[in-house]
């Protein structure tokens, strides 16, 4: 069979692609994944005890970005969600990201206040201050609340995640989670947030109900490409594996995920509670808060961060420094001149993109 557009990776980006092409121009696509299963990192399923999870670690879908969340809703309702997050810090559980309540249950009341009161001078009440630009303050109350938070919260949650001290990263990636000059103590300040009603699979199997389009699981495309006749590529998967690792191989963080699932309604108070300062893992993850699930058994999962060595790591995070971005820039080069390809989505990319990043991306392509 003759495809217009074949599609490699059946994660966010190569669906929304083939969603599009199928839907918008009318044409053929082929979708190669190489895993069992449809929807890359965002895939969800029910485990053994019937517990809805994200098998690739907690998503939760937040963007401000109308147009991403409109298109998402013609596949799925939506059970809203605000995510909470807690940092295990000095023995207590207090909000994170750090904020002006974070400030009021870690130090003494007095200081509290003047810091309080330093911060919204400086900042004004709503503002977000990546930590790493906050230790530039040349008020010495406000590099002390730095140093503070830095040591903290940052330091050694990075160190374990990463394998490396924050400020060896580009400050985008601590810069995710700045110190909020705020009561608001959700993880995320989107105008749009929440999970798929029935789950991230089923959102995924219904952009696929199409019979323009066609899914081949369990195949690495490099099996098979050379025998399919097809016009148009799009290519979801690690940049640097298309082109077989001619400028080197680029680095990504990966993971291991310990799920547990206990005989209990609720585990934790909130959705994630983070482990900066204990522990090799870096946070413990409870579905049911996101998912909206009723359940006898609850699903907790354990994130513990580790290089992306063997064939079997998967490639969970690109890793933003300097002397990956020149690897990956050669590579973005030859990607440029490759003729009817392209190369869109995380690790086509090689950028860390959240999922409504990734869709955003595509409507574009399609605008254009
Ligand atoms: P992927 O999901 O990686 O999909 C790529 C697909 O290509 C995969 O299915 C892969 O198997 C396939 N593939 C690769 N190589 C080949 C090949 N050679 N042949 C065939 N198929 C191939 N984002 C949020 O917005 N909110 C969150 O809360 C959130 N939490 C996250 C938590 C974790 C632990 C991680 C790792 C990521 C999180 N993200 C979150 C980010 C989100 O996972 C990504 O933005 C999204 O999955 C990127 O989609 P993608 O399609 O580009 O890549
Ligand atoms: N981070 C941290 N402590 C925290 C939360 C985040 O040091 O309590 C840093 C850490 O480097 C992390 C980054 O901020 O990798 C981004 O955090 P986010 O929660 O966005 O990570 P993700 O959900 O993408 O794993």
């Amino acid at each position: 069979m003759k495809y217009d557009y074949v599609v490699v990776g059946a994660g966010i980006a190569g669906i929304t692609f083939a969603e599009n092409i199928a839907r918008r121009l009318n044409k053929k696509v082929l979708i190669i994944e190489k895993r069992n299963h449809i929807g890359g990192n965002c895939y969800d399923e029910y485990n053994e005890n019937g517990v809805l999870i994200h098998k690739y670690g907690p998503h939760i879908f937040h963007t401000n970005n109308k147009k991403v969340w409109d298109y998402l809703s013609q596949f799925t309702e939506w059970n809203i969600y605000y995510h909470r997050v807690l940092g295990s810090i000095d023995g207590k559980f207090v909000p994170i990201p750090f904020n002006l309540n974070t400030l009021h249950e870690l130090l003494p009341e007095s200081s509290a206040n003047k810091l309080e009161n330093h911060l919204i001078r400086e900042f004004g009440y709503g503002s977000k201050v990546p930590v790493l630009e906050l230790k530039h303050s040349t008020n010495k109350d406000l590099k002390f609340l730095a140093d503070f938070i830095y040591e903290k919260v940052f330091l050694n949650y990075t160190t374990k995640q990463w394998g490396m001290r924050p400020e060896e990263l580009d400050p985008e990636v601590t810069g995710r989670v700045p110190v909020y000059i705020s009561c608001d103590n959700r993880y995320f300040q989107d105008r749009y947030q929440g999970i798929p009603k029935y789950g991230y699979t089923k959102m995924f199997e219904k952009m696929l109900d199409n019979k323009n389009i066609h899914l081949m699981l369990n195949t690495d495309y490099k099996e098979i490409i050379d025998e399919i006749k097809y016009d148009k590529m799009i290519y979801t998967g690690p940049i640097d594996y298309f082109f077989d690792y001619k400028h080197g191989k680029l680095p990504y963080r990966s993971l291991y995920f310990k799920f547990e699932t206990y005989q209990l309604d609720q585990y934790q108070p909130v959705g994630t509670i983070n482990y900066p300062n204990e522990y090799d893992f870096t946070r413990i993850t409870e579905y049911k808060h996101m998912t909206g699930q009723n359940h006898e058994f609850t699903t907790i999962v354990k994130e513990y961060p580790k290089d992306c060595k063997s064939e079997n790591d998967i490639p969970y995070y690109p890793i933003p420094q300097k002397e990956n971005m020149e690897i990956c820039n050669k590579y973005k080069n030859e990607a440029e001149k490759q003729k009817n390809i392209l190369f869109v989505g995380r690790l086509a990319e090689y950028r860390y993109y959240n999922m409504d990043a990734v869709v955003e991306r595509v409507l574009s392509f399609f605008e254009r």
